[in-house]
């Protein structure tokens, strides 16, 4: 594999190469928040942040997206098909949320129905991954077997060596097809090499290897009637942000909308922490209380996603930790989860 080696001091000039290339998606710091967004320029990029407050999923699936539109001509409805998707590199991503992007591959990816505008965008995405030595306070990804200095699922891979620079990896086709914004930066020599090496196996020392979580999905499939549900749901207000900086969380709403002689089919995010999410056309709703909608998250993350795709859809991220406004934590969640005794 071909190395090279980064200063932080040039991570701007290097994102602003990759901008000559495609569009790019990266941390930027607004009121001293970190977000994942579209760059306009590379002096944007905050080349410090490690998980930013949201995640880099509106790439691959936006929070709004036409899926077709049309409009009558001569009174003949005609059906304008949405436009072609255009190359985009998704820049300093972390491990955590590049496995994200695997677990989105696995949904919209399946059978029997792949989803084809999912698809298209992304054969069209470079990820651009970026290690880190120190994790970020809410985030437990390492509980759940995601190394911090993994490079699994990544076109190329900035790999720290201290704060002042980074290993850049190229690994795939997609990556190397980059190398000409790789070029400006010097070979990586053996000494670095060595030390990468160190600070990858003692990251690998601190990171579960065997996460458990088949048997957790085990545990989970027969606690549908438990009474923890009653009890942990108790502060959640139903606000729906857990899931929408989640970089798992896929649930959307198809909405139909009409102005005058044209018209759209949009696809939007939504949750299954809406009441209305699960509401039938009669009004009668199969998950009357937020009991019902935290159980589904929950078994949806841990247990359901394991048994269909065999990953969960949790990725330790630790954003719905940080974020919610009822102080719910999904690591004492599991805590409580893991010590209940099987019923
Ligand atoms: S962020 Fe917190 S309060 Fe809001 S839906 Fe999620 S768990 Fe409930
Ligand atoms: S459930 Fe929470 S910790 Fe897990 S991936 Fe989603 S936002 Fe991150």
């Amino acid at each position: 594999m071909e190395t090279r080696i980064v200063p932080q001091t040039e991570m701007a000039a290097f994102v602003g190469e990759l901008m000559k290339t495609a569009r790019v998606m990266a941390p930027v710091r607004r009121d001293g928040v970190g977000y994942f967004e579209w760059l306009e320029s590379a002096d944007q990029l905050d080349a410090t942040c490690v998980v930013p407050r949201s995640s880099p999923k509106a790439a691959l699936l936006p929070r709004c997206e036409t899926l077709f539109g049309w409009r009558l001509e001569k009174g003949e409805q005609r059906i304008v098909p949405p436009p072609e998707p255009i190359p985009q590199i998704l820049f300093g991503l972390h491990p955590c949320d590049v496995r994200a992007i695997a677990t989105l591959d696995a949904v919209f990816a399946s059978d029997p129905s792949p989803d084809r505008l999912y698809l298209a965008r992304r054969a069209v995405t470079t990820v651009i991954g970026r290690g880190s030595l120190a994790d970020p306070a809410t985030a437990f990804f390492r509980e759940l077997g995601v190394d911090p200095m993994d490079n699994g699922g990544c076109d190329l891979f900035l790999a720290p060596l201290d704060p002042d620079r980074h290993v850049l990896e190229i690994i795939s086709d997609k990556g190397r097809a980059l190398l000409p914004a790789c070029e400006r930066f010097p070979k990586a020599d053996d000494r670095a090499l060595a030390l990468l090496a160190d600070l990858r196996k003692s990251s690998a020392a601190k990171t579960e290897a065997n996460p458990g979580l088949e048997q957790l999905a085990a545990k989970l499939a027969g606690m549908f009637e438990s009474d923890l549900w009653s009890r942990i749901h108790e502060h959640c207000a139903g606000c729906g942000v857990c899931a929408f900086l989640c970089p798992t969380c896929h649930c959307f709403d198809i909405q139909e909308e009409q102005r005058g002689d044209r018209g759209a089919r949009v696809r939007v995010w939504d949750t299954c922490q809406f009441g209305l999410f699960t509401r039938h056309a009669s009004g009668h709703n199969p998950r009357t209380s937020q009991k019902e909608r935290l159980r589904q998250r929950i078994m949806h993350k841990f247990s359901y996603g394991i048994e269909k795709f065999k990953v969960p859809f949790c990725v330790g991220c630790g954003r719905c930790v940080g974020c919610c406004p009822a102080n719910n934590d999904l690591r004492a969640i599991l805590r409580t989860i893991r010590e209940t005794p099987s019923e």
